[in-house]
């Protein structure tokens, strides 16, 4: 599909879209929409940032639009369950943008807010109601929901849901839906525990894969800079001040760390915010506002509370510590990548850090160009061993620069006026693989990645997105057991 006139969506739907400048569906929302529109059930392999949350929310509101019917008391018609608060209120605000021109009922069941609102949200029954696990079943305890009227269940990002524990509330959940309904379930990894889950889950659904986790990274400009511990705040300031940076997001390990890096930044004259598991939700709400109005320019975050952040301006993150799980630096360089647009990731790696800088190599199947500061690089382990990859390369030839068969670039949304990220230009044409100098990464300038067609034609073919996405679900182990814990008191 080319247009979005071409689902036969309902009149208010596609008046919506053309609001919000939607004009070409991305790969996922080709694939998925007419498979949801026909009653299916999907397992979709497809991560943030590829307009997953449209490729579901579409379909369903014309499900809406065309059977409307009086509501059940505390009934949800819709349920869609994500991992996170923040991610939750995003898919909310999707619904409610899409389906601003049909009268809906809505409500969000998040943790770290009273329960009382969303008990009287509840009250009359609901067209689409988002939900983090834990809060759903609280409400689901104390006889605030019932889910025996639910004709679609959407479960988004359910790799995370594993990661966060959730899968026996999830279990439990579905437990008490109607059997007879459609199912949507959407993960970025498919781990065993995932595929087991959807198997529970799906009946007979057809599978739509997009964007490979390496694909993402390729329209990144990545590079690590090796340094001691005690001087990454010191090479934090000096990063943030080098250039003029646009929209910054920082990546901390621990939420505890995410604190301290604010205050060195604060110390240095250098306005930064903290957005974490221990913020409430107010302040979450409040912080994340203000970094996508652009009145935070830096915004200092750990995996769990940055996870669903979708702000289109971000030009840099910053891998202030390395993540221990490889897929999580493949979703933090991601926050730069959003709605199409190419960014720029700076890792700072500690001797300690070198394992999981390995582990990311592998992942993503390229290696990330290195600096090395320091004080004495020859203690400890070795800089990460820099293969070349078996794709060619970043800077190689032959690699499909994350185009699938259409030539639509990586699957990733792109809005009509082609908007680029302030902060960021046009991207030159890069040299050879060679190693950037210290801060040469900053530069707006000529040694960056060409646009795939200036790569010449083999960048621009590439795979089909299905036989991509098939070959990287093949290359992953499965995710390690879940972390249990604190993550869920974070997202809850
Ligand atoms: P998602 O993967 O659903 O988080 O979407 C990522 C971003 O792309 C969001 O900001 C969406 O508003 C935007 N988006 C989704 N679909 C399209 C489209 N077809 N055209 C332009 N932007 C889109």
């Amino acid at each position: 599909m080319t247009s979005f006139n071409d689902f036969g969506l309902a009149e208010p739907i596609t008046r919506a879209l053309t609001e919000a400048k939607y004009v070409t569906p991305t790969p996922i929302q080709s694939d998925a929409i007419p498979v949801v529109l026909a009653g299916r059930d999907i397992m979709g392999i497809a991560q943030t940032g590829t307009g997953k949350t449209a490729a579901f929310a579409l379909p369903i509101l014309n499900r809406l639009a065309a059977n409307r019917k009086p509501l059940e008391k505390k009934s949800p018609r819709i349920l869609v369950l994500s991992p996170t608060r923040e991610l939750s209120g995003q898919i909310l605000d999707s619904f409610r943008t899409y389906g601003r021109y049909m009268r809906l009922q809505t409500a969000l069941v998040i943790g770290g807010v009273p329960m009382g609102r969303q008990v009287r949200d509840l009250m009359n029954g609901l067209d689409v109601l988002v939900a983090t696990p834990g809060r759903l079943i609280d409400l689901m305890r104390s006889n605030g929901v019932r889910l025996n009227q639910v004709e679609v269940l959407v479960l988004d990002e359910a790799d995370r849901m594993l990661d966060m524990g959730f899968i026996h509330d999830i279990r439990n959940i579905v437990s008490k839906l109607p059997k007879e309904r459609q199912t949507l379930f959407f993960s970025a990894t498919m781990p065993r525990e995932i595929a087991d889950l959807a198997a529970h889950m799906l009946n007979d659904p057809v599978r739509v894969a997009v964007t490979p986790v390496a694909s993402t990274a390729e329209r990144i400009a990545q590079s690590v800079i090796l340094v001691d511990r005690a001087a990454k705040p010191t090479l934090l300031i000096e990063t943030l001040r080098a250039e003029a940076m646009g929209q910054t997001l920082v990546f901390t390990r621990t939420k505890h760390g995410a604190d301290k890096v604010v205050r060195s930044l604060n110390h240095a004259g250098i306005s930064a915010e903290a957005i974490h598991g221990n913020k409430s939700q107010n302040q979450r709400e409040r912080v994340l506002a203000g970094f996508r109005n652009g009145k935070i320019r830096t915004l200092v975050a750990t995996d769990i509370a940055a996870r669903g952040i979708d702000v289109t301006g971000i030009s840099h993150v910053i891998n202030y510590d390395l993540p221990n799980v490889p897929e999580s630096y493949v979703h933090r360089i991601g926050r730069t990548a959003r709605a199409g647009a190419e960014g720029i990731a700076i890792s700072f790696c500690d001797h300690e850090e070198m394992a999981y800088l390995r582990g990311i190599e592998k992942l993503i199947r390229m290696p990330i160009p290195v600096t090395d500061q320091r004080t004495a690089p020859h203690i400890g382990a070795t800089p990460a061993k820099h293969h070349r990859p078996n794709n060619g390369g970043r800077n190689g030839n032959g690699r499909n620069n994350g185009r699938n068969a259409s030539g639509r670039n990586g699957g990733q949304p792109q809005r009509q006026n082609g908007e680029r990220p302030h902060g960021q230009q046009a991207r030159g044409g890069e040299p050879g693989n060679q190693q950037p100098r210290r801060n040469e990464h900053h530069r707006n300038d000529q040694n960056r990645r060409a646009p795939a067609a200036a790569q010449g034609p083999a960048a621009a073919q590439g795979a089909p997105a299905e036989i991509a996405g098939v070959a990287f679900m093949q290359q992953r182990e499965p995710r390690r057991p879940h972390r249990g814990g604190d993550a869920n008191r974070n997202a809850r």
